[in-house]
C-alpha cells in the first residue's frame, strides 16, 4: 500500500511541477510579448512622431519660402506713381478698348490680387491737376511683365445730353495710343478673391463689371486648382460682349469654369447657344435656375441697378451677407448693413447743416447718405472722385470749419485740413470748398 500511495504522491507532484512550470512559461512568454508589443508600439510612435515633426518642418520651411516670396514681391510694390508705356491698345467691342501696359523701367511687376485695380493720374490738357481714376486689372495676376486694363467710354447721361462725356475713358478711347506713357499708382483694393480659399465661387458681371471677375477667372484658371466657378455674364449683345474670344478660350480649357452668357437684347444674326446661353437679363431666377444650390461665395461688379436687384434676390435666397462680395465702379447703390442709428442719434444728425462754400448751397446732412460724397451728388454738387473707398485720394475736399467722421480708417491719409468725401460723413455743422 505504502509504494502504491508514494508512486501516486510522486506522480502528483510531477504534475503539480509540470502545471507550474507552464504557468511560469506561459507568464514569461506574456511578459515577453507585453515588451515586445510595447516595444513595437514605442517605436510606431516614435516613428509618427518623427514623420509628424518632419511634415512640420517641411511645412514651416514652405511657409518661410512663401513669406520669403511675399516679402521679395512686396518689395516690387511702389509708392507713388510709376510710369507704364502702353504697349498694345485693343479694340474689344463697341466703345470698349483693352490697354497692355509695361512699366517703363523694365522691372518686373508685383502680382496682385484678382479684383483689384490700378489708380492712374492722367494729365488731361486744360486741366489744372491731374484727374485721378481706377480701372480693374483684367488679365491674369502673376504675369510679371504687363498689366491690363479694360475700359469703357462713358457717355453722357441720357437724361443730360448736353453734358460732356466721360473725361477719363474718351481720353483713354480717343488719345491715349500705343507708346505712350501713362502714371499709375500700384494695384490696390478690397475687392478681390482669396486664392486661399477653394470654395466653389459665382463671378457675376454686367457690362464692363467683367474687368475684375476675368482677372478672378483667369487667376483660378493659372492656379491649376480647379476651383469650381459659375461664371455670369451679361449684356445687350455681341457688341458688347466685351473679351469674348479670350472668355471662350478660357472656359474651354477649364471644365471647371461654366459660363453663362445673357444677351437682353440679341440681334437677329445672333445664335443662341454659340454666341450667347440665355436670352435676358442675369437675375436672380436664372441663378436658381441653374445653380444646384445657394450655398455659394459670390463676387458682383456692374451697374447700380443690376447689383442692387442681385444683392437683393440672394438676400432672399437666403445667402448670408458675408458670402456676397461687390464692387460698385461708381456711386454706391448697394450698402453693407450697418446698425441703424438710434433715434436721438438720427434726431442729432438730421440737424447738421453742410455748406458747399463753392457752390453757395447749405442743406441739412441727410442722415440715410452713406457719404459726404454721396449726398454731394445728390444736391448736385460735382465733386470729382475715383476709387469711392478711400484709396485714391481724389475725391478730397479743403474743410472750411467743422469735422467729420470715418466710419474706418482710410487707406490713405487725408492732407491736414481736407477730407475724403467717398469715405466720411459730418461730426457737426460743416462748411466744405466744394
Ligand atoms: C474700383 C474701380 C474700378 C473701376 N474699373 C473700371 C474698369 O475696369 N473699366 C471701366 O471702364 N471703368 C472702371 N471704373 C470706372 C472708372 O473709374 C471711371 O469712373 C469711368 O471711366 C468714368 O470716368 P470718366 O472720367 O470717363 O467720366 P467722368 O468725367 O467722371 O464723368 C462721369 C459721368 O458724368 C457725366 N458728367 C460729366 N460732367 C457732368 C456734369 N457737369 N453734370 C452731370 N454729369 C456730368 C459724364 O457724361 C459721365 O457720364 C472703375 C471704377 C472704380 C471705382
Amino acid at each position: 500500500m505504502q509504494p502504491l500511495i508514494e508512486k501516486l504522491q510522486s506522480e502528483l507532484g510531477g504534475r503539480l511541477s509540470l502545471t507550474l512550470g507552464l504557468a511560469i512559461l506561459a507568464a514569461l512568454a506574456l511578459q515577453l510579448f507585453l515588451m515586445l508589443a510595447g516595444s513595437a508600439r514605442r517605436a510606431f510612435y516614435e516613428r509618427r512622431h518623427r514623420r509628424l515633426s518632419l511634415d512640420r518642418l517641411r511645412l514651416q520651411i514652405k511657409e518661410a519660402a512663401i513669406r520669403c516670396e511675399e516679402a521679395e514681391q512686396q518689395k516690387l510694390v511702389w509708392n507713388g506713381c510709376r510710369k507704364f508705356k502702353v504697349t498694345r491698345k485693343v479694340r474689344e467691342c463697341d466703345d470698349v478698348f483693352a490697354f497692355y501696359l509695361a512699366p517703363h523701367d523694365g522691372k518686373p511687376l508685383p502680382p496682385y490680387k484678382p479684383g483689384q485695380y490700378l489708380t492712374f493720374q492722367l494729365d488731361l490738357p486744360g486741366r489744372d491737376k491731374p484727374l485721378v481714376r481706377c480701372y480693374s486689372l483684367s488679365d491674369s495676376p502673376t504675369r510679371a511683365d504687363y498689366y491690363r486694363v479694360t475700359i469703357k467710354k462713358e457717355k453722357a447721361p441720357p437724361d443730360k445730353p448736353d453734358v460732356p462725356p466721360g473725361a477719363a475713358s474718351c481720353y483713354f478711347a480717343d488719345v491715349v495710343k500705343e507708346g505712350d506713357i501713362l502714371n499709375a499708382k500700384a494695384p490696390t483694393g478690397h475687392f478681390y478673391l482669396d486664392m486661399e480659399k477653394k470654395n466653389p465661387v459665382v463671378l457675376i458681371a454686367g457690362g464692363v463689371g467683367i474687368t475684375p471677375m476675368l482677372a478672378m477667372a483667369n487667376a483660378i484658371a493659372a492656379s491649376g486648382s480647379g476651383r469650381e466657378v459659375w461664371f455670369f455674364f451679361g449684356v445687350r449683345n455681341r457688341r458688347e460682349h466685351i473679351h469674348k474670344e479670350e472668355i471662350e478660350k478660357l472656359v474651354a480649357a477649364n471644365d471647371n469654369i461654366r459660363l453663362h452668357v445673357c444677351y437682353s437684347r440679341p440681334s437677329p444674326e445672333e445664335v443662341k447657344d454659340r454666341d450667347y446661353q440665355h436670352e435676358g437679363r442675369v437675375g436672380i431666377e436664372l441663378l436658381k435656375e441653374v445653380l444646384p444650390s445657394s450655398n455659394f461665395e459670390y463676387y458682383l461688379c456692374g451697374n447700380g441697378a443690376f447689383m442692387k436687384s442681385i444683392t437683393d434676390g440672394l438676400e432672399a435666397w437666403g445667402v448670408p451677407e458675408k458670402d456676397v462680395h461687390f464692387e460698385a465702379f461708381g456711386p454706391a447703390t448697394v450698402k453693407k448693413k450697418t446698425p441703424p442709428p438710434t433715434p436721438s442719434e438720427t434726431s442729432f444728425l438730421a440737424k447738421l447743416s453742410v455748406t458747399f462754400g463753392k457752390s453757395g448751397k447749405t442743406v441739412r446732412w441727410d442722415p440715410a447718405a452713406a457719404n459726404l460724397l454721396e449726398f454731394a451728388q445728390a444736391q448736385g454738387v460735382r465733386i470729382d472722385s475715383g476709387c469711392c473707398a478711400g484709396s485714391c485720394g481724389s475725391c478730397a475736399v479743403a474743410i472750411k470749419s467743422g469735422a467729420v467722421d470715418y466710419a474706418k480708417k482710410p487707406d490713405v491719409e487725408p492732407e491736414a485740413g481736407t477730407c475724403l468725401t467717398c469715405v466720411c460723413k459730418p461730426k457737426g455743422d460743416l462748411v466744405l470748398d466744394a
